[in-house]
C-alpha cells in the first residue's frame, strides 16, 4: 500500500481527567497501601485495563456485601454514586476512597440546588448508565430520564424544570431535547453539563472524521462513550470502523484509504491506541 495514506491521531483521544485520576488514584493505594482494595462497579469500561488492575489485587465488586475484608478500602470511581449510596458505604467499616470526577459533582450540585427550589429534574442521557444513576439519587425523587428528543414527546407538562445532560451526552441530542422540552414546560432551566473534555472530544471528531476517508475509535465494545463517539464518525465519514485491539484491523479495512483518522473513548489507555497505530502503519507502510 502507498505510503501517501496520512494517519491522523486526535490529539483528544484516549483518558479523560475524571478517568485518568481514578487510575492513578488506585495504582497509587495499590502501591502505597497494604490492604485489600475494591472498586464498586469497574472503574472503567475497559477490559484490558480490568485485567492489569486485577493483577494489582484492585477488583471490581457489584455490591458492598461481596467484601468480607474489615480493613477494605473501597473506591467509588469516577461515575459517582447516589448520595443514599454514599452514606451506606460510609456507615460501614471501611476506609472509602471517592474518585467521583469533579465534572460529575458540578452536575450533582447544578440538580441538587434546583431540586431543592422545587424543580423537577430531566436527564438526558442512558438511565441504565452508572454515572445517570448516581443523578437522579439528587433529585429529591423529582427526577426523570430521557434519551433524547423522541422520549421528550411522552413528558407530562411540568411547571419548573431543569434539564441537565449525561456528561458525555452528545450536544446535538441535549439542544434537540431541551427544544423538545421548552414546549411543554412553563420555566425551564438549561443546565448543559457536558462536560469540557466530552466537548473538546466532540468537536475534534466532527471536523476530523469529515476530512477523513476511514476514522478508527479505539475503546471498549461495552463503553457508552466509545459507543456514542463511533455514531458520530459513522454519520459523517465515508467509512467508519469500532475496534477493541489492533488485531481487528485488516488489510482488506484499510485498502486504498488515504486519509485515516484515528481516535479513542475515554476510557482508553495510551498504550491501545500506540498499538493500533502501529497496526495501521504497517499495514498501509505509511510513516
Ligand atoms: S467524561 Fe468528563 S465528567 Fe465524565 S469522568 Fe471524564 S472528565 Fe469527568
Amino acid at each position: 500500500m502507498s505510503n501517501r495514506t496520512q494517519i491522523t491521531v486526535a490529539a483528544s483521544a484516549g483518558f479523560c481527567p475524571g478517568v485518568k485520576t481514578a487510575i492513578d488514584m488506585v495504582l497509587e493505594l495499590a502501591r502505597t497501601r497494604q490492604k485489600p482494595i475494591y472498586t464498586l462497579g469497574p472503574l472503567i469500561h475497559n477490559q484490558q485495563v480490568i485485567e492489569m488492575l486485577e493483577e494489582k489485587n484492585i477488583r471490581a465488586i457489584k455490591d458492598v456485601t461481596e467484601i468480607k475484608e474489615a480493613d477494605a478500602i473501597l473506591v467509588i470511581r469516577a461515575h459517582g454514586v447516589p448520595p443514599e449510596t454514599e452514606k451506606l458505604l460510609r456507615s460501614r467499616s471501611l476506609e472509602v476512597v471517592d474518585a467521583t470526577c469533579p465534572l460529575v459533582k458540578h452536575v450533582h450540585r447544578t440538580i441538587e440546588k434546583y431540586a431543592d427550589k422545587g424543580y423537577h429534574t430531566i436527564i438526558v442521557g442512558d438511565r441504565d448508565h452508572a454515572e445517570v444513576v448516581g443523578l437522579m439519587g439528587y433529585t429529591r425523587g423529582r427526577g426523570t430520564v430521557i434519551s433524547g428528543p423522541e422520549e421528550a414527546a411522552a413528558l407530562p407538562r411540568f411547571e419548573k424544570a431543569n434539564i441537565v445532560a449525561q456528561t458525555t451526552q452528545e450536544e446535538a441530542v441535549f439542544l434537540a431535547s431541551v427544544k423538545a422540552v421548552r414546549e411543554k414546560t412553563a420555566e425551564l432551566v438549561i443546565s448543559n453539563t457536558i462536560c469540557k473534555p466530552t466537548k473538546d472530544r466532540q468537536e475534534e471528531t466532527v471536523a476530523l472524521s469529515i476530512t477523513s476517508d476511514l476514522v478508527i475509535v479505539i475503546g471498549g465494545k461495552n463503553s457508552a462513550n466509545t459507543a456514542r463517539l463511533f455514531q458520530i464518525c459513522a454519520r459523517l465519514a465515508p467509512a467508519a470502523v469500532h475496534i477493541e485491539k489492533e488485531d481487528e484491523l485488516t488489510p482488506a479495512l484499510l485498502a486504498g484509504k488515504k486519509a485515516i483518522f484515528i481516535t479513542a473513548g475515554a476510557s482508553t489507555p495510551t498504550w491501545m491506541i500506540e498499538k493500533a497505530l502501529a497496526r495501521v502503519r504497517e499495514l498501509t507502510g505509511a510513516k
